[in-house]
């Protein structure tokens, strides 16, 4: 069993369960490892209602660091989801190096105003040109790389969740470019499995994103993004499947924001 590298607690608002409830699931499931990754408190306002608050921000901390030490099976790690945006420079950067995170991912989440990968937002792709949005975020993408910000890339095509989806060949082009700045920057991507859980029913990202990462020697690692207890490692055999058609043979672990490569199984 992979570690999962992705996992939400109740803080964030829209997730059920406290951390503790999240590491009893992985241990009932024999996961060896998991890091919980809420999602970062903004304190310039931006999208407030899927994060804590910054006050919230040292319990999240404090009940992280405790487990850390406390629980011995599964290994308890760090970390943080952290969204990237323009204008989150401002502050983003010194505060990841602040805090001692096992972990960060980075995501996109908004293109400009629009929470494209939410549910109630959703009618707004029958108004865009899907390709077009899609060259859009993957730009986003290669300026989230450059920044340095992040260790992970999340959910990397997450653009495809209700299954507004450009010609393969396009999409090829647009990921090529994100992918060759996420490779500089020395990136991971992360194999997510909540998109199984949507309507386009794949993990993020495709296979054929998969093969271009590993043509570029984009180390992975695994993340059910979880926002329910249950959901921990969710269809993670089917995740190591995928990696392995893709040619993987190791993913990435994590301490301190530093990374070793381990065999899979
Ligand atoms: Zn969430
Ligand atoms: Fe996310
Ligand atoms: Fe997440
Ligand atoms: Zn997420």
């Amino acid at each position: 069993m992979q570690a999962d590298y992705h996992v939400h607690t109740a803080l964030c608002g829209h997730a059920e369960g406290e951390m503790a409830e999240y590491v009893d699931a992985a241990r009932a499931r024999g996961v060896p490892e998991i890091c919980f990754t809420d999602h970062m408190p903004a304190p310039d306002g931006y999208d407030p209602r899927h994060r804590m608050r910054p006050d919230q921000y040292p319990l999240y901390r404090q009940a992280g660091a405790d487990l850390r030490r406390s629980i011995t099976a599964p290994t308890v790690l760090f970390g943080i989801e952290a969204d990237y945006y323009p204008g989150c420079e401002a502050y983003l950067g010194r505060w990841l190096k602040e805090e001692a995170f096992d972990l960060v991912i980075g995501s996109i989440h908004y293109i400009r105003n629009w929470d494209f990968e939410n549910p109630a937002e959703s009618a707004v792709w029958n108004t865009v040109d899907v390709t077009e949005t899609w060259r859009e975020y993957f730009r986003l993408l290669g300026r989230l790389a450059d920044t340095g910000f992040y260790d992970v890339v999340g959910h990397l095509d997450i653009t495809k969740k209700f299954k507004h989806i450009p010609p393969e060949n396009n999409v090829a082009d647009m990921a090529a470019r994100a992918l060759d700045r996420i490779a500089a920057a020395g990136m991971a991507i992360e194999l997510n499995t909540s998109g199984l859980r949507r309507a386009v029913e794949e993990i993020y990202p495709s296979l054929h994103i998969l093969k271009m990462a590993r043509e570029r020697d984009i180390p992975i690692c695994f993340g059910s993004d979880a926002h329910l207890p249950d959901e921990i490692a969710y269809a993670f055999d089917q995740a190591l499947d995928l990696a392995r058609q893709a040619g993987y043979t190791h993913t990435a672990r994590y301490r301190r924001r530093r990374r070793d490569l381990v065999p899979l199984p």
